[in-house]
This record gives structure tokens, C-alpha cells and sequence, in this order.
């Protein structure tokens, strides 16, 4: 017979088998003799299900089943994460679609929130709209307790759930699909003030610039990575020395790797960064070599755990106006790069150990769409929350070709150049060309990336920098062999744009960068 007293409203599929043994072990050894379940909301049980419930936690509680409307069926994931959003406000506002709130009755208060998750392992199910709303409605009953006391989420799922809402750290016990939590109260009500997805900005586009928190400042840091070559280290130096320019005294903390030399850390260091070093960590799906072989490198940020919060910056690109306000986002705050999905260039995340050993854990099973830690961090943090493009901005749509881009830029950034806060030089990094111009313009396949004017700008970073950190950025005898190759075969198919027609007056090409002649060179 079955027992109607509570209706159930079961509108997400979930073809999960419950193993209610375990969750009465895991409740039974979670409870001690005082403790006792009052309210046990139940969220997406048909009434069989929660019959069983019933046998698993008998004693005074009160079972209620949790009514939640399901979204329409046009709320897609691409209408919670789309690749375009008008942040500027130009031609519209952008807005979320509304997702149904749950109803809670006011009585009894609910101590358990049990939820069945959906999650088909054949379909996309880390961006399944069904189940980022019931685990945002399981968060909004936790958020929405008054009294003081703890609410804890039981989340029954084959599938990772959403690391950035019930995280590692407030998980209590997890036994096969069985993942109890306790979450921190304020934090999970904090992250349900965001937008539901990247659909609307979770940044401000005119942040408070002067924002600044003493008291957990020094929780807090920049930080950039250097592994398997010394290619990136002028670029990191000037990283260092643009954040610097802002006005940030956060700690900078660079990861590094045995590649990187004596004589190189002590340049990271004279420009202001504090050296972490780290084993890096093999892409076991990278062939051997291959520029993206050890990427994965990056998730030792994770393991920074003397700081709560992290700015996360490639060692390729510029901080031209003070972000700190950024550490007052959670993670991962990131801009867009394509469709669904955030640019790892600069990325708020949070350090914790038991994150990181979640990454490590995934390895083997995520396929990054592009092979890179970029398309792994995608498939794990799914929910990310977006940051406006110019906090990011990738060089070459910084490009403008014609009076008609020009004029469509202009109202698309209301001012020319645009208002940036990190320019990130994609392509060939300006380190590798001469200063005369962007040596990008020299080479077919990198040509989308070429810009004058932000190669300019990075240029000028480097005029403010001492003379004993410039030394860093000399080119060797091959570098310069190689730009002159290129700009030779620009010359033989007559680019029409022209650059490979510059005179190099850049005194780095005469200058000898190798060990042999460093001491007699000055810059
Ligand atoms: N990186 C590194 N060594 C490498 C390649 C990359 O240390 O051989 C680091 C560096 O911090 C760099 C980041 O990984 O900024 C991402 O690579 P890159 O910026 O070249 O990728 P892009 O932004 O051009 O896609
Ligand atoms: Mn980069």
C-alpha cells in the first residue's frame, strides 16, 4: 500500500538506484543520542521513495515533501551560459531566465534536506539544467534558515556535484552516491546572491577600484605559474611589475618549476614575486612534448592553502588598472572564452587541499575539449560566475582593421582604446618580437592576434622597468634568427599590412643575451 500523506512531486528523471542501507548506516552513525532529525525536506523522491525514507529516519521526524516546479523546457544551458552577453549595456540589459523556486512550508524547520540528482553518464550531465536547479534549491532552503543551527544537505548523485556550491571542505561523509554536507551558512548565501549562471555579470562592470579589505587582505594573493622552460619569465616579471603600477600590495606568489634556473628566480624575485616550487603535474592525455604536456601544472594553485582566496594570472598578459575588488568573488569568477565556457587566464579560485585532490582524482576520466587545463577546469567548475571581458581581455579583439570596426568598438566599449583591467596578450608574446612592432603581423597563422596598439602598451610596461629586470627580456641569437626568418617570408608573399617593411631599431638586436656575453651588455 502506499502511503499518500505526503504527495510527492518527482519532475526530474533520475533512474538512480538508492542503496537505503547505506543512507540509514551513514545517518545512524552521523547522529549522536541527542541529535535527532526534526524536518527531512525531500526533493525530487516519488512516494515509494519517500516511504522508504520513513524506515530510514522513523523517529519524531517529520518528512515533507518538497514541491519544485521544473524550468521551461526553453531554459537551456546555453540560455544560463551564453557566449555573449551585452555587458555594456549597449542594446540591452542582460538578464537570467528565472529559475522556480522551491516552496518551503514553514513548519516543521528542516534540519535534512535529502535530493535525488539526475545524471546521464552518455549525455553532457556536468551541464544539465535539471540538475544545477535542484542543487540551487537544496542551497536555498540551507541559505534561508533563521535559526542557528546547521542544515545538512544529502545529495544522491553518480555524478560529481557542483564543487563550487557544496564544497569539499563541507562535505562530512561521502559512501558511493551518498554525499552528505554541512555547508557553511554564510558562504552558501553569499554564492546564492550571484546570478544562477554567466547570463548576467557577477562583477560590476564600474567596480569600486579603491576596494580594499584589511582584514583579509593577507589572506589573499596574485598568482602565476612557470613550468617546463624559461620562455614565459620576462612575462611574468612584467605581470609583477604591472600589478605593482595598480597600486596592489597583495603577496605575488609564482609557481615554478626545476626548469626554472637560479639566475631566473632571482629576477622573479627582484620584481616582486615570492617563489613557490612545485613537481609539475603530466597531462596524461598530452602526446610526449607537446606545448600542452605538463598544463595541468596549474592545479597546484590549489594547494596554496596559507591564502584563502586567489587572483590566478597567465604569466602573458598585463594588469593595467587595480583588480583586487576581484577577491571578493568566489570561485571560479572568470570572463568568457567560447560558448559555455570561462578563459583560465585570469581566474578567482579558492585553495583548498581537498579540492585539489578532487582535480588530481578526475585526471583520467575528463577529456578537456581542447587538450588543455583550460578545457579540464570547464568540465569540473561548469557553474562559474562571469567576469566582464575587460577584466580579461584577449588581445586581438583589442584589433581594429577598418573605420567601421573602429566606430562598432567605440560604442561597444565607449572609448577608445577600451577601459581595460588585464590585456592578455595571446599569440606571439611581445617578449619574443622586437619593440619596433607586433611580430605576430609576420606570421600567417598568428596574424588574428596582431595589434599595434597592445603591443605598444606592453612596451611601455617594460620602459618602467629597471634596467636589471629589461636584462630578462633579451632575445637569443635564435629568437632574433627565427623573427628574421619570418619577416622574410612576410616580404616574399608581400604582406599586404606592411610590417615586415619596419627598420628593427629595437637595441635588443644587438644586443647578446647568451651566458657567454651577458656580463658585457648593457641594455
Ligand atoms: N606556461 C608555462 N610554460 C609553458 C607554457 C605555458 O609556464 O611552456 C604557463 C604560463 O603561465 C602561461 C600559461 O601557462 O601564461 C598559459 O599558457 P599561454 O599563456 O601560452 O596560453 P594562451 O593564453 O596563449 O592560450
Ligand atoms: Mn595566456
Amino acid at each position: 500500500m502506499e502511503d499518500n500523506t505526503a504527495a510527492a512531486d518527482v519532475r526530474y528523471i533520475s533512474s538512480l538506484d538508492i542503496n537505503w542501507d547505506q543512507i540509514s548506516d551513514i545517518i545512524k552513525n552521523m547522529l549522536t543520542d541527542k541529535d535527532t532529525y526534526k524536518g527531512i525536506g525531500l526533493l525530487n523522491f516519488n512516494n515509494s521513495e519517500i516511504n522508504r525514507w520513513k524506515e530510514v529516519i522513523p523517529d519524531h521526524a517529520e518528512h515533507v515533501a518538497l514541491k519544485l516546479d521544473p524550468v521551461s523546457s526553453n531554459t537551456t544551458w546555453e540560455s544560463l551560459y551564453p557566449e555573449w552577453i551585452d555587458e555594456e549595456e549597449q542594446f540591452n540589459v542582460p538578464t537570467c531566465p528565472a529559475l522556480p523556486k522551491i516552496q518551503v512550508p514553514e513548519k516543521p524547520g528542516i534540519d535534512l534536506v535529502a535530493v535525488k540528482l539526475p545524471c546521464n553518464k552518455r549525455e553532457s550531465w556536468s551541464r544539465n539544467v535539471a540538475r544545477l536547479h535542484l542543487q540551487l534549491e537544496a542551497a536555498r532552503i540551507v541559505a534561508n534558515t533563521e535559526e542557528n543551527r546547521a542544515v545538512r544537505v544529502l545529495l544522491l548523485t553518480e555524478c560529481l556535484p557542483i564543487p563550487n556550491l557544496f564544497t569539499c571542505k563541507d562535505l562530512v561523509v561521502r559512501e558511493g552516491n551518498v554525499w552528505l554536507y554541512e555547508p557553511e551558512l554564510s558562504r552558501l548565501k553569499d554564492k546564492l546572491q550571484l546570478p544562477i549562471g554567466s547570463c548576467e555579470l557577477a562583477v560590476p562592470l564600474k567596480p569600486n577600484e579603491n576596494f580594499h579589505s584589511e582584514r583579509s587582505a593577507y589572506r589573499e594573493a596574485y598568482a602565476t605559474i612557470l613550468h617546463s622552460a624559461e620562455a614565459y619569465v620576462c612575462g611574468a616579471i612584467a605581470v609583477a611589475q604591472s600589478i605593482r603600477r595598480t597600486g596592489s600590495t597583495r603577496d605575488l606568489l609564482i609557481l615554478v618549476d626545476e626548469s626554472i634556473g637560479e639566475h631566473h628566480r632571482r629576477g622573479l624575485e627582484l620584481a616582486g614575486w615570492k617563489i613557490r616550487t612545485i613537481r609539475r603535474i603530466r597531462n596524461p592525455k598530452a602526446k610526449r612534448g607537446l606545448y600542452n604536456e605538463w598544463n595541468y601544472s596549474k592545479f597546484r594553485l590549489w594547494q596554496l592553502t596559507d591564502y584563502d582566496k586567489i587572483i590566478f594570472l597567465d604569466a602573458d598578459l598585463l594588469v593595467l588598472r587595480n583588480i583586487d575588488f576581484l577577491f571578493g568573488f568566489p570561485e571560479i569568477s572568470a570572463s568568457g572564452n567560447h560558448a559555455a565556457l570561462f578563459n583560465s587566464g585570469v581566474m578567482v579560485i579558492e585553495p583548498s587541499n581537498c579540492t585539489f585532490q578532487m582535480l588530481i582524482d578526475q585526471i583520467n576520466e575528463i577529456e578537456s575539449y581542447n587538450g588543455g587545463d583550460q578545457g579540464f577546469l570547464n568540465e569540473i567548475f561548469t557553474w562559474w560566475h562571469r567576469i566582464p571581458r575587460r577584466m580579461n581581455f584577449l588581445k586581438h579583439l583589442w584589433r581594429i582593421d577598418d573605420e567601421r570596426e573602429r566606430e562598432m568598438k567605440n560604442r561597444l566599449y565607449r572609448s577608445d582604446p577600451p577601459i581595460l583591467y588585464v590585456l592578455h596578450y595571446l599569440g606571439r608574446k611581445p617578449w619574443v618580437c622586437f619593440r619596433d612592432y607586433d611580430c605576430n603581423w609576420n606570421e600567417k597563422y598568428a596574424t588574428k592576434f596582431a595589434s599595434d596598439d597592445a603591443h605598444e602598451t606592453w612596451w611601455k610596461v617594460f620602459d618602467e622597468m629597471p634596467e636589471r629586470l629589461r636584462r630578462f627580456c633579451l632575445l637569443s641569437e635564435k629568437q632574433k634568427a627565427r623573427l628574421e626568418w619570418d619577416r622574410r617570408r612576410a616580404e616574399r608573399a608581400n604582406y599586404s599590412d606592411g610590417h615586415w617593411k619596419i627598420q628593427i631599431k629595437d637595441k635588443r638586436l644587438k644586443t647578446c643575451a647568451e651566458d657567454f656575453c651577458l656580463s658585457e651588455n648593457v641594455l
